[in-house]
This record gives C-alpha cells, sequence and structure tokens, in this order.
C-alpha cells in the first residue's frame, strides 16, 4: 500500500510516501520519497529526494502557494525525482490536522462534513489549520477520489481527567468549547509507544513523561498508554518556553498590555508566537544551536549574558514541568526526549536532568553524550530507577500507520 502523508504548516509544506505491505513493520520504515517546501519572504524553497538518492533543490519559483504544492506534489510521478509511475498508485492520503476541536480526536477518513467542523475549529489554529484543508483540496485536485484521512494533534489528549482539561475561569468557558486540548499528540503516542518497546514492557504498566522539544515544546504525563496531562493547552502556546513562543505567562500581563500599552490582539499574537521565547530572551535567534554557542563562544559578555539567561529559563520551566508531570502520575518509569532539541542536545538533556536525581534520574553521561542521535536508545545510567529514552520523533510515520490500519479495517469489513 503507497501512503502518502502531508504535514502542512503555516510556513513549511512536508510530504512523505511510504510503501508498507500486508503487515506493519515493528521499526518505522524509510520514505521512498520526501519532499518539503519552506516559504521565506514568500519564496518558496524546495527540498525532493526519493529512495534512489536523487535529490533536488531550488525549483524556480512558481506563482501562489497552492500552485507550489502542486508542484511538489507533481515531482512524485514526474521528473527527475519520481518514485511512482502515476497519481492513482497512491492508495490512501493522512494529513495531519493540528485541531480537532471537541468533536475529532480519532483519524477520520475526509469528508465533507468532516471538512466543514476541521474549517469551523480553525479560528482555535487559524494559521495550521487552514493550511491543511487546503492540502486537502490540492490533493482532491490531483488525486481525485483517493481516500483522505485526518489524523489529529490534539486527539491523544482528548480523553484528560477533566481536571486537567478545564480551565478555572467561569464554567461557561469549557461549554464554549474554551478548555484544553494540549498537542503535539500525535507524537506523544508514538513516544509511549516506542518507550514500551525498547523497555520490553507493557505500554498498559507504565508511567512516562513524553518531551516533545522541537522549535513548539511540550511535555505529557502519559499513563497506562494515555495521555493525562499536558502543557500545551487551549493553543499551542500555552506550557514551555519554545524557539519564538513564549509559553505560559501570566495573563495580567497580556491585559497591561492592552490596557497600558494600547496592543491590538493581532500585535499579541505577534509578539507572544514569533517574538518571545529563545528569541525573545536571548536577541540572537530561536534555534537553541545558535543560542548554546552564543553562550559559549560569543564575544560581545552582553550578549553572552542573555543567551546565558534563555537556556537558563529554558532549563527552568523544563524542569518544573517535568516535576508537575511527575507529580500527577505519581512517580515516573521513564522520561523520553524527543524532537530537535530533544534529540540532539546533551546539554539541554543534562541540565534538565542535573536536578532530578531525587526522584531517581540519572543520565549515563558517555551514552547522552553522543550526538547525534543514530537509533532510539537508552541513555540512563545502569542503576537509574527512571530511564532516560531518546526517540526519534515520528509524526509522519504515526500518520502513514492510521491510515493503513484504517484501510485494513475498511478491507476486512468489505470481505466479511
Ligand atoms: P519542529 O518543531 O519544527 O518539527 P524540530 O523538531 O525539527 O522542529 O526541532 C527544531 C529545533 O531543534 C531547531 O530550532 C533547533 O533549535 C533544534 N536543534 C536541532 N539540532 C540541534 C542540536 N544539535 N543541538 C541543539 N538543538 C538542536
Amino acid at each position: 500500500m503507497n501512503v502518502l502523508v502531508l504535514n502542512s504548516g503555516s510556513s513549511s509544506q512536508k510530504s512523505c510516501l511510504y510503501q508498507i505491505g500486508d503487515t506493519l513493520p515493528q521499526d518505522p520504515p524509510g520514505c521512498i520519497w520526501e519532499g518539503k517546501i519552506e516559504w521565506a519572504d514568500g519564496k518558496a524553497e524546495y527540498s525532493i529526494r526519493n529512495s534512489r538518492g536523487v535529490s533536488r533543490k531550488n525549483l524556480p519559483s512558481v506563482g501562489s502557494r497552492a500552485q507550489a504544492i502542486e508542484r511538489l506534489l507533481q515531482s512524485l510521478w514526474s521528473g527527475e525525482t519520481q518514485a511512482i509511475s502515476k497519481p492513482s498508485d497512491i492508495d490512501v492520503v493522512g494529513h495531519r490536522v493540528v485541531h480537532g476541536g471537541p468533536q475529532h480526536f480519532e483519524p477520520t477518513v475526509v469528508t465533507a462534513e468532516v471538512k466543514s467542523a476541521i474549517q469551523s475549529v480553525s479560528v482555535f489554529a487559524p494559521l495550521h489549520n487552514r493550511a491543511e484543508l487546503q492540502g486537502m483540496e490540492i490533493v482532491a485536485k490531483l488525486l481525485g477520489p483517493v481516500p483522505q484521512i485526518a489524523v489529529f494533534d490534539t486527539g491523544f489528549h482528548h480523553n484528560m481527567p477533566l481536571a486537567a482539561a478545564t480551565y478555572p475561569g467561569p464554567y461557561e468557558w469549557f461549554e464554549q468549547g474554551i478548555r484544553r486540548y494540549g498537542f503535539h499528540g500525535i507524537n506523544h503516542q508514538y513516544c509511549a509507544q516506542r518507550a514500551a518497546e525498547l523497555l520490553g514492557k507493557n505500554l498498559n504498566s507504565l508511567k512516562l513523561v513524553t518531551c516533545h522539544l522541537g522549535n513548539g515544546c511540550s511535555l505529557a504525563a502519559i499513563r497506562d498508554g494515555r495521555s493525562v496531562d499536558t502543557t500545551m493547552g487551549f493553543t499551542p502556546l500555552e506550557g514551555l518556553m519554545m524557539g519564538t513562543r513564549s509559553g505560559s505567562v501570566d495573563p495580567g500581563v497580556l491585559t497591561y498590555l492592552m490596557r497600558r500599552r494600547h496592543f491590538l490582539d493581532e500585535q499579541l499574537d505577534d509578539v507572544l508566537n514569533k517574538k518571545s521565547g529563545l528569541l525573545g530572551i536571548s536577541g540572537i535567534s530561536s534555534d537553541m544551536r545558535e543560542v548554546l554557542d552564543a553562550r559559549r563562544n560569543g564575544t560581545e559578555p552582553a550578549k553572552m549574558a542573555r543567551a546565558r539567561l534563555a537556556l537558563d529559563m529554558y532549563v527552568h520551566r523544563l524542569q518544573s514541568g517535568i516535576g508537575a508531570m511527575v507529580a500527577v502520575l505519581g512517580g515516573a518509569d521513564a522520561l523520553v526526549f524527543t524532537a530537535g532539541v530533544g534529540e540532539n542536545s546533551p546539554e539541554v538533556r543534562g541540565a534538565a536532568c542535573d536536578n532530578l536525581a531525587f526522584l531517581g534520574v540519572r543520565l549515563d553521561q558517555e551514552k547522552n553524550a553522543q550526538s547525534p542521535l543514530d537509533k532510539d536508545k537508552d541513555v540512563s545510567a545502569p542503576d537509574a530507577a527512571v530511564r532516560v529514552l531518546l526517540i526519534h520523533a515520528q509524526e509522519d510515520w504515526m500518520i502513514a500507520r492510521a491510515c493503513w490500519n484504517l484501510l485494513q479495517t475498511a478491507t476486512t469489513r468489505v470481505s466479511h
């Protein structure tokens, strides 16, 4: 079965094609084709490669965003990076949908009704949900009636206990859908399943804290395979300090900025989402590598001090978040680090685990120092009570698996 996965972001479009046989492999297979567009200053930058090792970058820019995505997908069945002979070789298309709102949480076949539900919650995540709907339209135009499946990043957190999901505002908020949804659910769930495999234990017997540290950052507390708490909330802005996002701040700061500094809602959105976090504090970059480098090798003391503060704050919030998740679980069997920073920064992992010895967290310094991550592994000291695992984020594979499962179930039903 050929499964195409689309991950449509506000400023990027990632896609990949998996070929899956009659049974699901235990380890994630590589993609047979992978394509990405990043938009910067209105220009599309392409990067495409197939499993024969043919890659292309810098295709000439085309007009609209939709045209750029069409060109990316066409390179699957035509031109040098071709991986299949015709569009109809694709059996199913899976979409990462950031916000499913209160109604949608299980992987779902995309129908007009589902699209309108995704549209109706796009006010909660405007940039993402609109890009995802556009991806569905483009697929329908290019591939015709191929089944499309939406997999929701909020889905895994859907059954969080009400005490964790509800904001302590008026109860009407909850009735109006103003509640904590949580995000990064596709990868938190994947990491939980993978952690159970690595530990050789049943997922239903484990207490896990998964730390997704990429450009966006969130933690999840997972008991018996279910998310019981997470740091992101109504939007992906709550919780940890991130690359350009602030994470949690006192809402009083926002009312102060609106009342006394006459901030408009778009300005608030802009400052909290794009000018805060590592970038806002360091004044250097949202990229952890550059912040770490400036702190160590900078030449201006004032810049070095700001880079140091940014890192200290990032780690401080990470530690207090992990502490809160462990408290909610009443202990932990393992801590999982995943995504760009989590997988690749021994320094951030080391600093985050430094104060957690009282919980039984102890790193094997040598294993922790090996970077970049070549394979998923345990980097804790042999006698540590809480294991520390590094797991490569695999959202696309998780989506492909969900598509495969849905299609297999549908086929089995039809053949009975
Ligand atoms: P996204 O959340 O967009 O999927 P990623 O998971 O790819 O992002 O994470 C991107 C971030 O990972 C980058 O901004 C960078 O800060 C961080 N990163 C990547 N490699 C390293 C590294 N070797 N050390 C520290 N941080 C890294």
